[in-house]
């Protein structure tokens, strides 16, 4: 073995295709029982839709090098994401754009005269100067909007101060003048044409790639453990960069999420594949209907699969899905940042593995800098 890769989603499997690719034995470990980290996906068996078991997964890029090396292990369909928001008892569409306005206002708004009202409404807040997720999402769409489809999404998302949480992740959202509702800005978009597993098993496959799952890094009982490799075989680890180091510098902050997945007896139960749900009257953030995500598929026309998504803080059992990232979060990170540099022959990679709210093109295009850069040479 020339490289143990700790971890089987994008970052790891990106990591293990490029060193399998140049000759290197790989082995990557997974304590889970099946591939592909949060990204994995499955049929539900009495309907045969995909459903994407750790909540909704939707790719999109800009960037050429990774939607080019993506393409090389699947294709893609023409699926165009889009969000609906269910705020009290009306519908509105995400994110928010001229439609959204003229909606919330029961207005016929030019471009020019709703951004001079959201600017009025954003009162002191300016997008270049906001410090936090509650002043740049006010400075972004303005009080009431935000107040109708932000803060209290962002209560059940977070539980925590929204002063407190990055404007970065209000960011993630575009705010348009005009009615397309696209959800991404990014070039290039698409649903894995044969699904996320599909995918995720094709980088895998490769002879010099062997995949070792329910094998739990931190198990001694195992070979292929901490105490055993670390200095010993290079090592990238994607898990949490706290539970590496025995959580020595504190906790860091993460969300988990729970699901409850249900068949309903009906073809189409929202119409859309993502409802949002912003009002603090429900305890759920969002509905997903999987079957949208592949209206190209032949799917049972009198069932469909609804999940129903729920946040919560972790526990260290708890499967970590969001960085809180809080400015005491990224103070104990930077004392992680200084302990990973310490640690012989072990990179850290992926959102767990540095605690970062990468998506999946980042999580590949991170791990193939990771290899040009890093270990392409020192392997
Ligand atoms: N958000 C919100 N209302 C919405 C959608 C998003 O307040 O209807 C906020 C929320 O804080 C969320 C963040 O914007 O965590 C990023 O949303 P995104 O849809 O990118 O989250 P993801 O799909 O990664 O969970």
């Amino acid at each position: 073995m020339d490289l143990l890769v700790v971890g089987s989603g994008f970052f790891g499997l990106t990591i293990a295709e490029r060193a399998a690719s140049a000759g290197k034995k790989v082995v990557v470990i997974d304590r889970r029982s099946h591939i592909g980290g949060n990204a994995y996906s499955e049929a539900e068996p009495e309907t045969g839709i995909e459903i994407h078991k750790y909540g909704a997964h939707l790719f999109h890029t800009s960037n050429e090098t990774v939607w080019e090396y993506v393409n090389r292990f699947t294709k893609f369909t023409s699926y165009v994401h889009k969000v609906y928001s269910h705020h009290k008892g009306v519908v509105y569409p995400l994110p928010v754009n001229l439609g959204t306005i003229n909606q919330f206002f029961q207005a016929a708004y030019s471009p020019e005269e709703a951004r001079a009202l959201i600017k009025e409404q954003a009162g002191e807040f300016d997008v270049k100067t906001a410090q936090n997720f509650e002043e740049k999402g006010i400075a972004l769409v303005g009080r009431p909007l935000f107040e109708a489809f932000f803060r209290d999404y962002t209560a059940k998302q977070w539980q925590t101060d929204a002063k407190k949480l990055s404007g970065d992740i209000v960011s993630r959202l575009p705010v348009r003048y005009t009615y397309d509702n696209r959800y991404f800005n990014d070039k290039y978009e698409g649903l894995p044409v044969d699904g996320y597993t599909a995918w995720l098993e094709k980088m895998a496959d490769h002879p010099n790639i062997e995949v070792r799952l329910n094998t739990d890094f931190f198990d001694e009982s195992q070979p292929l453990n901490k105490k055993a490799v670390v200095g010993k075989t290079p090592v990238v680890y994607t898990g949490p960069v706290d539970r590496y180091f025995d959580y020595a510098e504190g906790e860091l902050g993460w969300r988990t999420l729970d699901f409850e997945q249900e068949v309903v007896p009906v073809g189409d139960y929202q119409g859309t594949s993502v409802m949002n749900y912003p009002d603090a009257n429900f305890e759920y953030t969002r509905i997903h209907e999987f079957r949208h995500f592949h209206p190209e598929r032949e799917y049972p026309n009198d069932k469909t699969v609804i999940m129903r998504e729920f946040s919560r803080f972790a526990d260290k059992d708890d499967e970590p899905y969001y960085p809180v990232n809080t400015p005491d979060d990224r103070e104990r990170l930077l004392k992680y940042r200084a302990l990973t540099e310490q640690e012989p022959k072990v990179l850290f990679g992926g959102r767990l593995g540095t605690y970062q709210y990468l998506d999946m093109h980042m999580a590949i295009g991170s791990a193939l800098s990771m290899w040009n850069n890093k270990l392409n040479e020192s392997l």
